[in-house]
């Protein structure tokens, strides 16, 4: 089931909870919403919902389902599963029972029989694998488990819509890899649309198709991962989504000066702010005519497919992170106090009030 938002807004008192936003969502698609706390992201998330209405506004704000105007259609009849951090299991229910639970209270013209209902509460718990726990209370499951049960919970009526706000936001990191892969793979194979709120740009980016970047009520972008990440349309998002390291300086005849370090740059005289990536930052023991970037390594952190290395330096504010490849860590013999030079393989820089809003520029 497609969804369309048209000119909705949302206002508590005096606070814009939510700008006019317009939104289309594929059927189908898995649409993450992602931004810091209070942009907005479980307001839009309730009102696609029906748990909330959107402002009254000329035009009207509407939300389609498909071809079907919901804007001003119950809750109840939205044909909506939902998964929330803390929307409990009912705790005095089975496994089986919880999942059944949506079922059970259908209208009688349209509750299936008990034997289908059975079926499909163990068909549910099958591809959770959870079948084998289907006599147990809540509180006799782990946080990782009791979600599940609230994914099979949600998806027994076969919702047309499936949405989650922060469904894993409670749970270890671990666990929380796990769900990600069972949401990724009941979606793919149960066919319904689903729209998830995260803080976590990690979890936006590996679990959805597209990504709706919010901030202060704003949508800033709405692209896949691949895209947002290379092709970020501001400075919000870029910062967002993932490490950055800031050189602030002042441009003079093709030079921006930080102190005692120096970038040759082509860029017009005056103040300017570069940013780069961990990975876009290559370490040397030299520097070279045209880039003499000194820093000191601080902290090394080996553990993963690359080593973290923290640097600093009396030219900057805050300390840079660099990502190294393994190898080139050994051959630097890289250790903590070792004054080396930071060479950017690459940087962006945006100017928020001209176009083209954003620019990446490779280092020769
Ligand atoms: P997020 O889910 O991104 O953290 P919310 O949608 O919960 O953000 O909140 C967006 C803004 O709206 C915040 O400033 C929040 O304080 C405000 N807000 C949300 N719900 C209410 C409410 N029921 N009453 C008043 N203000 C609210
Ligand atoms: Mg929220």
């Amino acid at each position: 089931m497609s969804i369309r938002l048209e000119n909705i807004s949302k206002h508590f008192g005096s606070t814009q909870a939510l700008e006019p936003v317009n939104l289309d969502i594929h059927e189908g698609e898995l649409v993450g919403l992602l931004g810091p706390s209070g942009s907005g992201k479980t307001t839009l998330l309730r009102i696609i919902a029906g748990l909330e209405n959107a402002d009254r506004t000329t035009p009207p704000g509407r939300i389609l389902f498909g071809e079907r105007d919901v804007t001003r259609v119950h809750v109840r009849d939205r044909r909506i599963g939902f998964v929330f951090q803390h929307y409990a299991l009912f705790r005095h229910m089975s496994v089986y029972d919880n999942v059944a639970f949506g079922l059970t209270v259908m209208p009688r013209k349209e509750r299936p029989s008990s034997g289908e209902i059975r079926a499909r509460v163990f068909r549910l718990l099958e591809m959770v694998q959870l079948e084998h726990l289907a006599k147990r209370y809540p509180a006799q499951l782990s946080g990782g488990q009791q979600q599940r049960v609230s994914l099979a919970r949600a998806l027994a009526v076969k919702p047309d819509v499936l949405l989650l706000d922060e469904p894993f936001g409670a749970l270890d990191a671990k666990v929380r890899q796990d769900l990600r892969r069972w949401l990724r793979r009941l979606h793919s194979e149960l066919n319904f649309t689903s729209v998830f709120v995260t803080h976590d740009q990690e979890e936006a980016l590996e679990l959805s198709d597209r990504v709706v970047v919010m901030s202060n009520g704003r949508i800033e972008q709405i692209d896949t991962p691949d895209t947002l990440y290379r092709a970020p349309r501001n400075r919000f998002v870029f910062e967002f989504l993932g490490d950055v390291n800031h050189l602030e300086g002042s441009v003079h005849n093709g030079v921006l000066t930080c102190g005692n370090a120096y970038l040759n740059v082509d860029l017009p005289n005056g103040a300017e702010e570069l940013l780069l990536r961990p990975h876009e930052v290559r370490l040397a023991e030299q520097p070279s005519d045209t880039c003499h970037l000194p820093v000191v390594v601080t902290a090394i952190s080996p553990v993963g497919a690359e080593v973290r290395v923290e640097l600093e330096a009396d030219w900057l504010a805050k300390p840079w992170l660099a990502t190294v490849r393994h190898a080139d860590f050994e051959r630097l013999e890289m250790k903590r106090g070792q004054h080396l030079y930071a060479h950017p393989r690459q940087w962006h820089r945006f100017n928020e009030h001209a176009l083209p809003a954003a620019q990446a520029t490779r280092v020769a």
